[in-house]
């Protein structure tokens, strides 16, 4: 192998270029050839002179262009990391941290001890770790415990274009501490990576650095991605479009992989059972049988005369109209299409006319989505078999975070699904909605990464004009407690003059710390002074020690709160399990997806029969089933664990065997934080723990009660019923719509009068999961900051509106019933 020469010493004669330290990485011929292929590498030496130069660079470069897998490895070489300073790199996504730092370590050909990876649930960092990819939250609580960073030289924010949360907050700490860095001798540099140059929240802001940081621009070497837009209005069957359009590509196109980006798992799954009932392939074979396979598959196709489409103006792809159904249609064979230069090489004497009538290789279809299991993740990366052709039917993450290899077309729904919350009630609905230009531009890119490509935009481009040009930072757009307490564990009182690349609404802001306040993880501000003084008090309040321990857990508030109530009556383990269940969420898994044979469709229903069965057993018997669907949790882990924690397990029970895993790593993982926070608690996980006595099952639901204090909801009572659509509803504290108990919770028929819930999710309409029951009398003792206790109000103080059009109702409307059957609670 030949060694590898830094740019700076091989080209350049600038006196600046210090090449100083020269790491030599033993990398295979293989790796440095495609590496050397790579754009960035182009750039090594503009980047390292910019990076020795200034304090804060900023790297905009497409997806693909070797960000990721390539930065680290400059530094690295140019002696950046050592035993007593590390390069950490922070990415938005789990996924990402794992496979980029296997990549990275195959790369260098270095052990997984020294380029590792931490996210929250698990991580193979050593003392000799010098490369580190984490995800964001997971830097963000290391500030906490050491707000210098001091064991890193360099950190690099990547992904930074996605804004997302962590990521935005991050850049505006760091902002702070390079100056204190640099101020201590010990200077840190901080590299910001954008897959686009839309940097301007970073650049134009007084209030984040005081000198602007320089923009490196890395040239992709990107070849024309041609984009075919559809001609008609889209369709709402986006994923039968996208079925027709993989179908048209496959016979007609010459050979290159498909990446179809669709919405969500569901639809990714279904996409790839029909696709590959399309165009079957047989796993496990090897190259002579697949070859075998596809000559067996060539001659049934011809023996029922499949169909393949009538020609086809590659040009003007958009104007061909679409045919309905055309999977299933009979037509005569085209034998020239335009463009087709489809290369089967089977070498079985099949005649040229026979090769294109039937352009059809197997198919061979994959999946990827962010809460598919690793292993299967990874084989996006591997070469398809011999004589198939790839086809990758993804959700978002292939957007920017992963790069598969061999991409020649991209097939675009043009849709995201996102998950949007109510900013004040943080009541939150999964919408299917249109992406931004830039997703849409970034998508398309994605077809051009070896050779020139095309994209084809199920949407016309007059809908592409109206999108967004770019999607909002998600500090915008969700409820941010989890954020504020770990600022206020940073002493950062005055959040609201903290330099954010985009500051959250004023609204989130005072709810979160609205929140915390009732939590108990904030002073309470005193209440004396004008009302103008006392809000203002209200939103810089310090951390309370309560804060403190809460801020440590790596859950939401909530949860923390729950989990530092949970000491008392050998409670902790259980309520461990309950938090780790909730914050992990998707335990179970989903059958009401749509099925593509009658066959199907009853194993769907015998599987789900199977698992409301399961839930029942799991809910307990006699006062144990008060705890609902908490209950249900904590039995499905309980027997999970019991049976070793098996896929078998899982897969036969309805329970999602990745979710299993992460409460099992989450567990863990507050188990280890509880010890060291209450260093004589001596906890330890048994995985088969024994189920809680009665008594322990209802100090679980106070305990549960005690965080969701906000999120008690009280059932309609006859004399109230508005109208029918409050029929079986609820009301809560902090809307006026009427709320349901999800059908798929085991209080669904009960109906008890008082319940606590987890999450309201909002589909057909608003309902309420995780629910318990929860004892009136309980209220008043536990929640006293959400009751008023005496008559009710009445003039109410006035509702106001929340982002979503809701109206939200003065808080303690709800329990003026509690209170009046109460009248002797002291408080
Ligand atoms: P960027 O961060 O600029 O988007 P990356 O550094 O992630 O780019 O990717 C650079 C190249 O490395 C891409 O061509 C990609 O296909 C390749 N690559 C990344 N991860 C893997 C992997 N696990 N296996 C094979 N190739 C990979
Ligand atoms: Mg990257």
């Amino acid at each position: 192998a030949s060694p590898h020469v830094p740019v700076c010493q091989a080209a350049s004669n600038k006196p600046s270029c210090k090449p100083a330290v020269f790491i030599p990485v033993d990398r295979s011929p293989e790796i440095q050839e495609a590496r050397l292929k790579l754009p960035i590498l182009a750039e090594e030496q503009v980047i390292m002179e910019a990076i020795s130069e200034n304090p804060i660079v900023i790297i905009c470069g497409e997806t693909g262009s070797g960000k990721t897998t390539q930065v680290p490895q400059f530094l690295y070489e140019a002696g950046y990391a050592s035993s007593n300073g590390t390069i950490g790199i922070t990415e938005p996504r789990r996924v990402a941290a794992v496979s980029m730092s296997q990549r990275v370590a195959k790369e260098m050909n270095l052990s997984h001890r020294v380029v590792s990876y931490q996210i929250r649930y698990e991580g193979n960092v050593t003392d000799e770790t010098q490369i580190k990819f984490m995800t964001d939250g997971v830097l963000l609580k290391e500030i906490q415990k050491d707000f210098l960073l001091s064991k890193y030289k360099v950190v690099i924010i990547d992904e930074a274009h996605e804004r997302s949360m962590y990521t935005d907050i991050l850049i505006g700490l760091l902002s702070r501490i390079v100056p204190l860095r640099e101020k201590k001798g010990l200077p840190l540099k901080l590299i910001i990576m954008s897959a686009t140059l839309r940097v301007e929240d970073f650049t134009d802001n007084n209030r984040l650095f005081s000198v602007t940081p320089p923009v490196i621009q890395v040239d992709a070497r990107q070849f024309p991605v041609t984009v075919h837009f559809n001609k008609k209005t889209p369709l709402d069957d986006y994923s039968g479009e996208c079925f027709r359009k993989v179908c048209k590509i496959h016979r007609m196109l010459p050979s290159g992989g498909i990446l179809v980006f669709l919405t969500g798992q569901a639809e990714v799954h279904a996409l790839c059972r029909r696709l590959r009932k399309a165009f079957p392939f047989q796993k496990n074979n090897t190259a002579e049988e697949s070859v075998e396979e596809i000559r067996k598959f060539k001659k049934s196709r011809k023996r029922k005369k499949v169909m393949t489409l009538p020609k086809i103006d590659l040009d003007n792809y958009s104007v061909v109209p679409v045919d309905e159904g055309d999977e299933d249609r009979d037509a005569e064979t085209d034998d020239d299409i335009a463009g087709s230069d489809i290369d089967l090489d089977l070498g079985d004497g099949d005649s040229e006319e026979d090769e294109k009538s039937d352009s059809s290789l197997p198919l061979y279809v994959l999946p990827l989505y962010s809460l598919l299991a690793p292993e299967k993740q990874a084989k996006v990366f591997r070469a398809p078999p011999p004589g198939t052709r790839l086809c990758v039917v993804a959700t978002n993450v292939a957007e920017t975070s992963l790069t598969i290899p061999g991409i020649k077309y991209v097939v675009d729904c043009g849709k995201v699904k996102k998950r949007f919350y109510d900013k004040i009630t943080g009541v939150s609905s999964f919408r299917v909605t249109w992406i931004s230009q830039a997703s849409a531009n970034q998508r398309a890119g994605r077809a051009g990464r070896t050779e020139p490509g095309h994209c084809y935009r199920l949407y016309s481009s007059a809908v592409f004009m109206d999108f967004e040009k770019f999607s909002a930072p998600e500090i915008t757009k969700r409820p941010v407690e989890d954020l504020i307490l770990q600022m206020k564990a940073l002493n950062i009182e005055k959040v609201i003059n903290f330099p954010f690349p985009t500051p959250p609404p004023a609204e989130a802001l005072a709810a979160a710390e609205e929140l915390l306040i009732a939590l108990g993880a904030l002073k309470e501000p005193p209440m004396t002074g004008r009302l103008k003084q006392q809000l203002a008090a209200k939103l810089s309040c310090p951390i309370s020690p309560l804060g403190r321990i809460m801020a440590t857990f790596p859950v939401a508030p909530r949860y923390a709160k729950m989990l530092a109530l949970s000491r008392q009556h050998d409670c902790l383990p259980y309520a461990i399990t309950i938090v780790s269940a909730m914050t992990v969420r998707e335990l179970f898994e989903e059958f009401d997806r749509p099925a593509v044979s009658e066959e199907e469709t009853a194993k769907l229903k015998g599987k789900k029969a199977r698992l409301l069965q399961m839930q029942r057993i799991w809910a307990g018997q006699g006062p144990m089933q008060k705890l609902g669907d908490l209950m249900v949790m904590l039995g499905a882990v309980g027997a999970c664990e019991y049976a070793g924690c098996t896929r078998k397990f899982c897969e036969e029970n309805g329970l999602r065997y990745k979710a299993m895993l992460e409460i099992r790593r989450l567990r863990g993982q507050l188990t280890t934080t509880v010890n060291s926070v209450c260093t004589d608690a001596g906890l330890y996980v048994d995985p088969k723990m024994k189920p809680p006595t009665e008594a322990q099952a209802t100090y679980l639901r106070q305990i549960v009660l005690a965080g969701l204090g906000d999120h008690v909801a009280r059932r309609v009572q006859a004399e109230e019923l508005l109208d029918d659509k409050w029929k079986n509803a609820y009301k809560t504290a902090l809307l006026d719509d009427p709320v349901f108990i999800h059908p798929s919770s085991v209080l669904f028929k009960q109906l008890p009068e008082f319940v606590v819930y987890q999450e309201i999710l909002e589909t057909t309409k608003l309902y309420m999961k995780g629910v318990s029951v929860v004892e009136p009398e309980w209220i008043p003792a536990l929640l006293p900051p959400y009751c008023h206790f005496g008559k009710p109000l009445e003039n109410p103080p006035p509702s106001y509106c929340s982002e979503t059009g809701r109206i939200r109702c003065h808080r303690p409307s709800v329990f003026y019933r509690v209170s009046w059957q109460l009248p002797a609670v002291e408080v």
